[in-house]
């Protein structure tokens, strides 16, 4: 069952003359984790903050359970706003640093006037303790935590109300490694408890291969490859995708500054965006801008994913080192628990 859809979405900042966000589709179930990637500026956030409609979009829809929220208003709104909420990215600052931990976690009930201040109490002790807490530490203020804690006080802010969709926006980039996997691990004991789904933002690839159900890699405002956790990581038809896992060795260093010539080349708002720097460019990639295609369980955008040569599986040693460290982390510590 499709939780919320996203169609045509465009957003333009400005005078901008490309959209931070170009068009894309894509859907994210019950239960499911999508996960967003893509280099900083490709728009990330700006889809999560489309999608949570902190911003107003150009054009295109948000269905959340069938409705296009795009159009919702005043008590309609709020309705569909308690049912979505947001983790961010840095615990530091998305908390109110002169709010007890109590105060925070039980501001989303105030707002949506749910409960008696009794009621908020048990409910704020019962969701300090679902996120690795103690309800001793309700009357204490974030600077007394860590940065790990302070981010299990953001989702015990975020589950308060309930939401059936978290968006998380780099929940643990800002986190140290040790702390990111306890982290990681949280959200995912958290899904199963809850039945959550996940829009999962993150530039990380160890962490969205732990966290995805299925991946969306996009790239200047488009989504050029999405499918399946596995087929996307295993399999990537993209080439920049391919360029994402390092699973192909990178142009070599004179390649990149005949290409750089490439991109000053002026914006015709033809071909495909990705070609200035693809090692597979052809003529027609130049001229054509490419749709999102089938490809078996994925899907495409490019003139060229059927003729490339399939890389079976992305060998562990091929992540950089600190992705493939963090990989063995998750492992050994899924395995202890
Ligand atoms: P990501 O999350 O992938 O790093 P963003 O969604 O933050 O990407 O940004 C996408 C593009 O939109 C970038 O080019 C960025 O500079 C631009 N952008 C983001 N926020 C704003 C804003 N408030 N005003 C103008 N441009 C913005």
């Amino acid at each position: 069952m499709t939780l919320l859809a996203v169609r045509n979405l465009v957003k333009r900042y400005g005078k901008a003359p490309t959209a931070a966000v170009d068009g894309i589709s894509f859907d994210v179930g019950a239960g499911e984790t999508l996960a967003l990637v893509g280099e900083s500026g490709c728009g990330k956030s700006t889809t999560a903050r489309l999608a949570m409609r902190l911003l107003e979009p150009s054009s295109g829809q948000v269905l959340f359970d069938d409705q296009d929220i795009t159009k919702l208003g005043g008590a309609a709104l709020r309705r569909v706003r308690r049912r979505m909420q947001m983790v961010f990215q840095d615990p530091f600052a998305s908390l109110n640093p002169r709010m007890t931990v109590q105060a925070i976690v039980a501001e989303p009930l105030i707002v949506h006037g749910i409960g008696t201040s009794a009621t908020r109490r048990d409910r704020v002790a019962s969701l300090l303790d679902l996120v690795g807490l103690s309800a001793a530490q309700a009357g204490r203020y974030p600077h007394e935590f860590s940065g790990g804690q302070r981010q299990r006080i953001g989702i015990a802010r975020a589950l308060a109300v309930e939401p059936a969709l978290v968006v998380c926006d780099e929940p643990v980039s800002a986190l140290d490694v040790s702390i990111q996997a306890q982290v990681v691990n949280l959200l995912q004991d958290l899904q199963a408890r809850l039945g959550l789904s996940y829009l999962f933002i993150a530039h990380d690839l160890a962490v969205v291969r732990q966290m995805a159900d299925r991946v969306a890699v996009m790239y200047r405002g488009r989504i050029v490859e999405i499918g399946p956790r596995d087929a996307v990581y295993g399999n990537p038809r993209h080439p920049y995708t391919r360029a994402l896992l390092a699973a192909i060795p990178r142009p070599d260093p004179t390649h990149v500054t005949a290409r750089a010539a490439v991109t000053e080349t002026p914006e015709t708002g033809q071909g495909c965006r990705y070609a200035p720097r693809c090692p597979y460019v052809i003529d027609r990639c130049r001229l054509e801008d490419p749709v999102l295609t089938t490809q078996e369980t994925t899907e495409v955008a490019c003139h060229r994913a059927a003729e490339l040569p399939a890389i079976d599986a992305v060998a562990e040693a091929a992540l950089p080192p600190a992705a493939a460290q963090r990989l063995a982390l998750y492992a050994a510590r899924a395995g202890a628990r």
